[in-house]
């Protein structure tokens, strides 16, 4: 079974007219103390919740905010998500200060039609997380049908994404189905030239997914802190560069196997280097491809920048994952803010463009270029999983 041969039903397939409906969504916000400092993960499920709304559901909502680690901690609670959501939708919405028990049963009994409640956060039960069976069992009894609208989460075999799933009627919300909708045209259905482009500090984190994008793409432009193995693995120099030395024979491996495919791999020619790892550092731009002793490279230089730009203004697909360089230190943004550019122009020549992580993301609100994408994915993990071809557990549990 793949993801693609899932029988999965978008909450249109499904009647849910006047029904209980058991609501799992992605509220994991940042919080100031008491007040939510984004709140686009609430503003992007307003759509589903006012269809659900309009057909006289009881919305019961679930989520986890951070690691709370299976204990009750004030920090991690999600009350100040209702708020937020209640301000965005304009409507009361109730909170139980429990996702179980005797409190929540209470507050969904008394749900009226087309009312909404927030329960408090999942991860407050190390049930949660054990994909616990009366855990599960107990969530579910809250509604009657399943929506799974939050798919950061898609990927944990947890109980409010997997066991719970599995006990009622569900389907996939429009958020869920439009990141699967993007992510399996380049997972599946590329149109070529198809380029990827791989970024941030670990080859570690991206070895699955550059070993399987090898097979689908014509170019994969690697930069960043990983970028850095690749180049000592050809035996270049790196000076103190970010380095993962039990990772340079996967490395040379990846690069071999690139080769083999006829598949063109793209390295830095040249960096933006320092002495320290610090903003203010003095930086300048390595002549050639090699990092001089005793500097690091923290971003792609400008040469790479007009290079890694040609050939993604060229692609009809590209998928981007990780900054180019340490975008949080203004010295060392360009290389990032110049591969958004190039996405940005390639969808206006009408490339599909998808990018995920929750860098890339940063490095997009920090240029205002992310509505310039065709997609940006909002699970960084859940993103590589279904690239890497892995069934999401989330997405399994749906399936009938
Ligand atoms: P990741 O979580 O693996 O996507 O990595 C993201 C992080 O990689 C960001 O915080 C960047 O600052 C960092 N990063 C990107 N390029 C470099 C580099 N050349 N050296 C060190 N860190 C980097």
């Amino acid at each position: 079974m793949t993801t693609a041969t899932l029988n999965l039903k978008t909450l249109e397939q499904i009647d849910v007219k006047g029904k209980r409906v058991l609501m799992r969504v992605d509220y994991n916000v940042p919080l100031d103390g008491e007040r939510v400092t984004d709140d686009t993960r609430v503003r992007e499920t307003l759509p589903t919740l006012k269809a659900l709304i309009a057909q006289g559901c009881r919305i019961v909502l679930i989520a986890h905010l951070g690691r709370p680690k299976g204990k009750v901690n004030p920090k991690y609670s999600l009350k100040p998500a209702a708020g937020a959501l209640e301000k965005l939708l304009g409507r009361p919405v109730k909170f139980a200060s429990d996702c179980v028990g005797p409190v929540a049963d209470a507050a969904v009994k008394a749900l009226g039609p087309g009312e909404v409640l927030l329960l408090e956060n999942l991860r407050f039960h190390p049930e949660e997380e054990a994909n616990d069976a009366a855990f599960a069992k107990a969530l579910a009894s809250h509604g009657e049908v399943f929506v799974q609208e939050a798919f950061g989460a898609l990927h944990r075999a947890h109980a409010s994404t997997a066991a719970a799933a599995e006990l009622l009627p569900g389907a996939i919300g429009g958020l869920v189905a439009r990141e699967l909708e993007f992510l399996g045209k380049v997972a599946e259905r590329p149109e070529h030239p198809y380029i990827a482009v791989l970024g941030g500090a670990k080859v570690s984190d991206k070895l699955i997914v550059t070993q399987k994008l090898l097979e689908k793409v014509d170019a994969l432009l690697i930069g960043g802190g990983m970028a850095y193995t690749f180049l000592k693995a050809q035996g270049i120099g790196i000076g103190k560069s970010l380095l993962e030395a039990e990772r340079i024979d996967d490395a040379r491996r990846i690069l071999d196997e690139a080769r083999k495919r006829g598949v063109e791999l793209l390295l830095p020619a040249d960096h933006v280097a320092a002495a320290e790892f610090k903003a203010d550092s003095p930086a300048s731009v390595t002549p050639a491809q090699e990092v001089p002793e005793g500097l690091m490279g923290l971003d792609i230089g400008p040469r790479t920048r007009t290079l890694f730009a040609e050939r993604i203004k060229k692609a009809k697909t590209v998928f981007w994952n990780g900054p180019m360089g340490v975008f949080e230190m203004p010295a060392f943004a360009a290389g990032s803010k110049s591969v958004a550019e190039a996405l940005a122009a390639a969808t206006a020549g009408g490339a599909v463009t998808v990018v995920g992580g929750g860098d890339s993301l940063a490095v997009l609100a920090q240029t205002g270029l992310g509505p310039k994408m065709s997609h940006c994915s909002t699970g960084g993990g859940a993103s590589l999983e279904l690239l890497e071809g892995k069934l999401l557990p989330g997405l399994k549990a749906l399936s009938r």
